[in-house]
């Protein structure tokens, strides 16, 4: 490595091993990188093979200042198509990852000519790198990547404890109206129910995995430098706000980070990819051959399943809108077994559906076919849809996905919901209003004020421009 180099400031990114989570970790390494900083990104083992396997062997031998590492996550090797078990997954990292991830810095600042760590990026919920950090003396960030209300629904967890909310005292209170109970003293939202909080809330366990490991890594959180979101000011203000004073917490929003990432130009790290499964391109072609926001965009993200039933009502409530429809279905989309469409279904939607197993998302939404989104409201399709100017049809399957589908609907205008409960008619009736109604004429309306409102975000000026310009001029001020 020549000495140039070795003069950079080096970032260590840590994302959390979901494809929500390092996708937008990747944006915005690869945002400082073009900002001249030297990085190295640290997978898991498993998913460094599923990289390897989706996009060649290429896709993870990086650059000379673009590297990518891995440590074990601690569990036994997966098949890697099965969904991966998040419960167990944080539960091992939580436990086991702290060593090997010191040993790595160590091993990074003791290589002979290369540019020694000089701050951490690192997932907020993997925060058992904030131990190794303060170990070396490194300075470290945390990012949160889901929206600010989701943070702050996690924020409050303990205090649901101490109100005596949570943990549930019986499996009713999951069907019998407990969780539409008013939660109506977090400061910086109106109308939120029970219902709406990170779903991990919807436990009778005192020892739940999951509320633990929130607990714990928002307990880390204030020894960050400062916690980063993927999320824009106008889009969140309130909430933010009310973060930064209940909590004392130094907040940089710095979103869309899709849309800043526009300023990096062509090169080898802009191709530098993410996606674990195998994209399909060809839903493009497809795309380009349609009217003007003519056609239902349908996916659920990476972690969600249904059942064979829901599967069925999704299908059926799709064929009978008689709409255009892009449906991505995952491998494992359907609980315990491959997805299977009913019978029928593929005779019925000839010509009128395109199906595909992974596809590039952003460029789908961007594509002036799209005239709405059945999402799963993961907070990447959520910004993604926004930025599309695409309303969305809000079917969320778990985390703070109901906190975001709670702001679509309620605060932002771009949402309608279809019902936990799936039904084909309710299926049918809302697509048909989105696609074609009023109130989906008005929610596209809403949808490209947020578009505009995120783009002034994010070009020079705008406040997650200044935002980020600020964090970097803090980051180069590190010395190893
Ligand atoms: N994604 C994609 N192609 C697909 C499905 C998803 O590129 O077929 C991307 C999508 O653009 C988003 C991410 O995967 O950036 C999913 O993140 P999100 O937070 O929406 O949901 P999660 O998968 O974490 O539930």
């Amino acid at each position: 490595m020549g000495s140039e180099a070795a003069l950079k400031p080096h970032l260590i990114c840590v994302p959390y091993p979901a494809q929500g989570h390092i996708s937008p970790m990747l944006q915005l390494a690869k945002l400082l990188h073009f900002r001249g900083f030297d990085i190295t990104f640290v997978n898991t083992e498993f998913n460094h093979q599923r990289l390897v396997r989706s996009r060649g062997p290429d896709s993870v031998m990086g650059l000379d200042d673009f590297r990518f590492e891995t440590i074990p996550d601690g569990l036994p090797t997966l098949d890697q198509d099965r969904t991966q078990d998040i419960p167990a997954l944080s539960d091992s990292i939580a436990k086991n990852c702290h060593p090997p991830f010191l040993s790595l810095l160590k091993k990074l600042n003791s290589t002979p000519g290369a540019p020694p760590v000089t701050c951490i990026v690192s997932d907020a919920v993997m925060s058992f790198t904030l131990q190794a950090a303060e170990e070396l003396g490194i300075p470290e960030y945390l990012f949160f990547t889901p929206s600010a209300c989701g943070v702050m629904g996690y924020l409050h967890y303990a205090e649901l404890i101490e109100r005596g909310y949570i943990p549930l005292k019986d499996e009713s209170c999951l069907t019998n109206g407990y969780l539409d109970t008013s939660i109506d003293w977090i400061p910086g939202m109106k109308d939120i129910r029970l219902r709406d909080l990170p779903s991990f809330i919807r436990t009778t366990d005192p020892n739940d995995i999951m509320i633990n490991y929130d607990l714990q890594n928002v307990r880390n959180a204030p020894s960050a430098k400062a916690v980063i979101l993927n999320t824009f000011q106008d889009l969140e203000r309130d909430v933010l706000d009310a973060i930064t004073s209940k909590f004392s917490l130094r907040l940089i929003s710095i979103g869309p980070l899709h849309i800043l990432s526009r300023q990096i130009p062509d090169g080898p790290s802009k191709s530098i990819g993410s996606n674990l499964w195998k994209e399909d391109t060809t839903c493009l072609d497809w795309l380009d051959q349609k009217e003007p926001r003519s056609v239902l965009y349908v996916n659920f993200g990476s972690i969600a399943v249904m059942t064979a039933e829901q599967m069925r009502e999704f299908a059926w409530g799709l064929a009978n809108s008689r709409q255009l429809f892009l449906w991505v279905i995952r491998p494992d989309l359907v609980n315990g077994e491959s997805a299977i469409l009913p019978d029928g279904f593929l005779e019925e939607t000839r010509g009128r559906c395109m199906l595909a197993r992974w596809c590039p998302q952003e460029r789908v939404l961007a594509h002036r076919s799209i005239g709405g989104f059945l999402t799963h409201c993961g907070w990447n399709s959520t910004v993604e849809s926004l930025c599309g100017g695409v309303p969305m049809i809000c079917w969320p399957f778990f985390s703070e996905q109901f906190m975001n589908c709670r702001f679509a609907c309620n605060e932002w205008g771009v949402g309608m919901e279809i019902g936990e409960d799936v039904k084909r008619d309710k299926v049918e009736m809302v697509v048909k209003e989105v696609m074609e109604g009023e109130k989906g004429k008005e929610m596209r309306k809403k949808a490209i004020e947020w578009k505009e409102s995120a783009a002034r975000a994010a070009v020079e000026g705008g406040s997650s421009y200044v935002n980020m310009e600020n964090l970097i001029g803090e980051m180069l001020q590190y010395k190893g």
